[in-house]
């Protein structure tokens, strides 16, 4: 399919400021520190558009987890941050997110050499997301406060009861590999808002933004120990976060089943748990569409960040009257999204993450191959060193196939013909996610009767993947627990303590 476009699978030089940023010596963020970890193992960080070493980082321990939950709970316990002035926490985060926004060109090539998305996607996507995570939930510092209430059996006069809005406390929060800044910065910044201190532990494949984040934290006036910024392994230092006792909350970004067992892990202390976890998300087309516009829409929700996005609109149905036309429309834009190296200025889609992903993701092709599909676009990798895997459309599927059951988390789409409406509700519902879920189509009862249809807990129409910090964002299902963004959001950094006193 790329025999149209020349593509040189050879990553461009890095900046001289990546490569100073890529030289640090591996360390962890602890109480405004950094310190080394305390068996001085690494984890080799790898440019997904290479496959070559380029860095390492620290290996946190559980006694390094130890320590930095002991630091977490002292800036938790001492008010050195919840009990600033919201007025005080708003500007700092203020100038967080203007720090972040300074950096923003460097923050997207760090981006883009550890995760393998185009620099030029992650600089308009990822740091302009991340920023606006922060300004927002800045401004709900200074806007929390509870209630005066009526109890409803006691006389009015000689009681008064009201409510108050505390920080749920210490809060772990793990991040994926996908969108490591983005994500990083969604989970600080309810938490910092709501005036809860913060260990976060970002992917082991891609920790290079949670670091250099940590540098503008410590400049941005945040107080020691109300973040801390541990890199490390999920099953060593994010299981020790998830059963330590002195942490209130775990807020996990991830798949689903790291989230379930995260939140049977979280059990035994009983902590608040959010939980924002896989999908495999429909996107349905009707007859009535303008396929010009649809098909390069379809195809971007799936190849997006090539397909590594938990919203990824990897189940396409499309009405029987216009299947052809709409795959063929979406095959052609194949030289668009060709995979090239990240710092390539061409660039639309990277390489997957990491071999793991790349193994994965062709497994799977192959399963569905296997299994009877036929490939209508794309179905192979290119031959490099770094981990590319072509756009990949499969037809003739069928619900019984691991393709259309499970999250591929590649990009990997799998497209169904349906003929009415009611059908194809049934059809996008039967799988175990329900994260999100995309209607094309001009006819506004279509749309309004499939958005209350579709069990998901964000349905996008004519569009895809258009994410904003002021709308709640979660799953029904096995997609997740609990809301992020918006109000919902912050409230879940929120205690409410409920005083009744008689006068
Ligand atoms: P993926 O499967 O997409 O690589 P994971 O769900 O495994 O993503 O990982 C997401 C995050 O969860 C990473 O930061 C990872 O280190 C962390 N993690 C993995 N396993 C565990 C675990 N057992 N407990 C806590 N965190 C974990």
């Amino acid at each position: 399919m790329n025999e149209m476009t020349t593509v040189s699978y050879q990553q461009h030089a890095y900046s001289e400021g990546a490569k100073t940023l890529l030289a640090r010596k591996p360390a962890l963020f602890i109480n405004g520190e950094w310190v080394a970890s305390s068996h001085g193992e690494t984890i080799a960080v790898e440019d997904p558009s290479s496959g070559q070493v380029v860095s390492h980082i620290a290996d946190a321990s559980v006694a390094d987890t130890d320590r930095a939950v002991a630091a977490a709970r002292a800036a938790f316990d001492d008010g050195r941050w919840s009990g600033l002035a919201p007025i005080a926490r708003e500007r700092i985060m203020l100038r967080l997110a203007d720090l972040i926004e300074a950096h923003g060109d460097e923050l997207a090539e760090l981006e883009a050499i550890d995760v393998g998305k185009p620099k030029s996607m992650a600089g308009v996507v990822d740091i302009p997301g991340a920023v606006s995570h922060i300004r927002y939930m800045a401004g709900w510092a200074a806007k929390l406060g509870g209630e005066t209430l009526q109890p409803y059996t006691m006389p009015n006069s000689g009681m008064f009861s009201y409510t108050i809005k505390e920080p749920v406390g210490v809060c772990a929060q793990i991040v994926p590999w996908n969108f490591p800044l983005l994500m990083a910065c969604l989970k600080i910044a309810p938490a910092l808002a709501a005036g809860c201190t913060i260990i976060l532990k970002p992917a082991e494949q891609t920790s290079l933004t949670a670091l250099r984040l940590a540098d503008l934290i410590a400049e941005a006036g945040i107080p020691a120990g109300v973040v801390n910024v541990l890199t490390g392994y999920g099953h060593i230092s994010g299981d020790r976060l998830v059963k330590h006792p002195d942490v209130d909350k775990v807020a996990f970004t991830g798949s689903t089943e790291i989230g379930k067992l995260i939140n049977k892990n979280a059990t035994d202390t009983l902590k608040h748990v959010t939980l924002e976890l896989g999908g495999k998300s429909p996107v349905v087309v009707m007859p009535d569409v303008n396929v010009a516009e649809t098909a390069p829409g379809a195809a971007g929700a799936i190849f997006f960040n090539s397909g590594q996005v938990c919203v990824a609109g990897s189940r396409l149905f499309v009405h029987k009257s216009i299947f052809d036309e709409v795959i063929e429309g979406i095959a052609a834009t194949a030289p668009f999204w060709a995979p090239r190296p990240s710092l390539d200025p061409a660039a639309h889609m990277g390489p997957l993450v990491s071999k793991e992903q790349y193994d994965k993701v062709l497994g799977y092709i192959e399963a569905g191959k296997r299994d009877g599909a036929s490939v209508a676009m794309g179905g192979d990798a290119p031959s490099a060193d770094g981990y590319y895997v072509n756009p990949t459309v499969l037809v003739n599927v069928n619900p019984q196939m691991s393709v259309v059951r499970e999250e591929i988390f590649g990009p990997v789409v799998v497209a169904q013909r349906f003929e009415d409406l009611d059908e194809v509700a049934k059809a996008a519902n039967d799988t175990c996610f329900g994260l999100a879920a995309g209607i094309w189509t001009k006819d506004l009862g279509a749309m309004h009767k499939l958005a209350s249809k579709i069990k998901a807990g964000t349905v996008w129409g004519n569009c895809h993947a258009m994410i904003d910090v002021a709308l709640p964002f979660g799953g029904y299902k096995e997609s997740g627990i609990g809301r992020e963004q918006g109000r919902a959001g912050i409230e879940a950094y929120l205690e409410s303590k409920s005083v009744i006193i008689k006068l």
